[in-house]
């Protein structure tokens, strides 16, 4: 039902999942930057659409609730299922006569704070994002997680010095944000995460207390800033800050970003998480999205059809 032309295509319906070049007819699964472009036409969940219309100005798109099935021409239709990985995250399900496609997008099956849970959809066939398709990538559940983070950041500013907590702006730090609501923290956000946290807010995601980071203004407080933004001046200008990392790549070792240390918590699926979904989901053939060859490896001894995506160049 697709074929890999430099980006995902079903050519029934002329639609593109997830492309990275603009084109006429896009489902965007959700709004991270390797994600949304400027479609002339787009599907996407609301959530999705106000993340998108605030990262890239107006946009055509068709909003679509969970569940509602939608005509997209060619004989297909397709409805949305959450993902689970950030707000308004969504992987499609699309119908052609007897054949069922899912591609998935990011997912993650653990409950999320800050979206819905994920669905896992029976299918013929599953193209299915494989970030952390090893099986060294099982991370702990976010009750251990979270309790070590917490008692982390208690440490560091019991010594005086300022806790760093490096999440990217859209998913990861407002997951973090809810996550640590319980345990009390003065939390002060760098401008991106904070302008993502009022888009969640207006999708009704509802934070504990927060404030706008202010450079040479954080003494006391659990500073939440992009990767990116390490070296920024917010960090630059706090008190012996100490930089804490939240990610599945913690579970290589040396930590990321030039973070001190780091945690294993992701909005990916781990690798039980990646079998668990196929196991249920039980597709005829899957196609794997990033991650590594070896995942491959593993359904094949399942006896299950693997391939990467993008050696999938005929249409069918
Ligand atoms: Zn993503």
């Amino acid at each position: 039902m697709f074929v890999w032309r430099d980006d995902l295509h079903v050519p029934a319906a002329d639609l593109w999942l997830d492309p990275g070049h603009r084109k006429a007819r896009a489902f965007v699964s959700h709004a991270h930057g390797d994600h949304i472009g400027r479609h002339q036409q787009i599907w996407a969940t609301k959530a999705t659409a106000a993340l998108m219309r605030a990262r890239l100005g107006p946009l055509q798109i068709t909003e679509l609730p969970f569940g509602e099935w939608c005509d997209v021409g060619g004989g297909c239709r397709l409805r949305l299922h959450p993902a689970g990985h950030i707000l308004g995250a969504a992987q499609v399900e699309i119908v052609r006569g007897s054949e069922r496609l899912v591609y998935t997008g990011d997912f993650r099956l653990e409950r999320s704070e800050t979206c819905e849970p994920a669905a896992i959809v029976p299918c013929d066939v599953l193209v299915m994002e494989c970030t952390f398709g090893r099986p060294h990538y099982r991370f702990p559940p976010r009750s251990e997680v979270v309790p070590l983070i917490a008692a982390d950041l208690r440490a560091v500013l019991a010594g005086g010095g300022t806790p760093i907590l490096l999440a990217y702006a859209l998913g990861r730090g407002q997951e973090l944000m809810k996550l640590l609501e319980p345990h009390g923290f003065e939390l002060a956000l760098a401008p991106a995460l904070h302008a993502m946290v009022k888009i969640y807010e207006e999708q009704g995601v509802r934070f504990g207390p927060y404030e706008l980071a202010r450079p040479g203004q954080t003494r006391g407080k659990v500073v939440l800033v992009p990767p990116h933004a390490s070296t920024s001046q917010l960090v630059l200008q706090a008190q012996r800050p100490v930089l804490i990392a939240a990610t599945g790549w913690a579970r290589d070792g040396a930590p990321p970003y030039r973070a001190d240390r780091s945690y294993a918590l992701s909005d990916h699926a781990d690798f039980d998480e990646l079998l668990r979904y196929v196991t249920v989901a039980r597709p005829r053939e899957v196609y794997t999205v990033h991650g590594f060859d070896e995942f491959r490896d593993h359904l094949r001894e399942r006896g299950i059809f693997a391939s990467p995506v993008t050696a999938r160049v005929v249409a069918s």
